[in-house]
């Protein structure tokens, strides 16, 4: 397997692929104001295996789009979906969130946990504007520092793999600059991490080393996956996801 197949079989057992949690998804829906009185048109961005689009499909009144890169993600949303009783309300899509394959005016709602750094949040604020109707909603979350001062391995780590990393001052005063306004912000608690996404993880390692024959990049996955886990287990008073929601202002 290259490291491409390796990384999607790790993560496609798992119940999410960031950090995350159904009762934060609850609470950016609550934020957002939406209910299930109106049917809603809903793209769920960077979907993986459809944590936040089977929680949007199943407790709204909505047809969500679920947008991955990755086919092999699809189709075990698809899989789950349809265990749900949910396969009427979700289509899958195939795409990169750099080229959305969407209609302007679109969506009454862009949902993306844990996905937008891959094209840059100021960058995916300002281009996906465009799919959302007038006043329509975008939910997102983010990686933010929750502090000015931090212990300087964590900012030299996260600087480095992904430099937009910022206080929630800086993303709320970016969604301002670009046409939203903020409807509220909260970060993301440390059990979204530990409890919903790292643990399950890691208790997945033996069985995919055991798989993958040991090989060298296979154990070279698995050591970096821990080494992140382990730098944020020493520093959850400093960093996490935080989500944001915000509504389209006029042009
Ligand atoms: N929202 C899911 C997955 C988060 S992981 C959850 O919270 O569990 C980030 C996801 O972004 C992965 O599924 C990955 O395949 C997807 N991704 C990475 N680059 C992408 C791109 N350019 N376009 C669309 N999806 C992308």
């Amino acid at each position: 397997m290259d490291t491409l197949e390796l990384i999607i079989d790790l993560h496609i057992r798992g119940d999410r692929q960031g950090p995350g949690s159904a009762s934060s998804t609850r609470r950016a829906i609550e934020l957002a104001g939406l209910n299930d009185k109106n049917p809603l048109q809903i793209a769920d961005i960077g979907c993986g295996t459809g944590a936040a689009s089977l929680i949007l499909a199943g407790d709204l009144q909505a047809d969500v789009t679920a947008v991955d890169l990755l086919p092999e993600f699809l189709t075990e949303l698809n899989r789950r979906a349809e265990q749900l009783g949910l396969g009427q309300r979700i289509t899958t899509r195939t795409a990169s969130m750099d080229a959305l394959p969407f209609q302007d005016a679109a969506f009454d709602v862009l949902w993306s946990e844990g996905a937008i750094y891959n094209v840059g949040f100021e960058t995916g604020i300002q281009n996906w504007r465009k799919y959302l109707k007038p006043g329509g909603i975008l939910a997102v979350s983010e990686l933010t520092w929750l502090t000015r001062d931090r212990p300087d391995e964590l900012t030299q780590h996260w600087n480095r793999e992904y430099p937009e990393v910022a206080l929630p001052s800086v993303k709320i005063d970016q969604l301002e600059a670009h046409g939203y306004e903020t409807l509220g912000y909260f970060p993301l608690s440390p059990d979204c991490w530990r409890d919903e996404y790292y643990d399950p993880m890691q208790r997945r390692f033996d069985a995919f080393l055991e798989k993958n024959n040991h090989s060298g990049e296979a154990k070279a996955l698995i050591k970096a996956e821990q080494a992140e886990m382990d730098l944020y287990k020493r520093n959850v008073a400093y960093v996490s996801y935080g989500f944001y929601v915000a509504r389209k202002l006029p042009d």
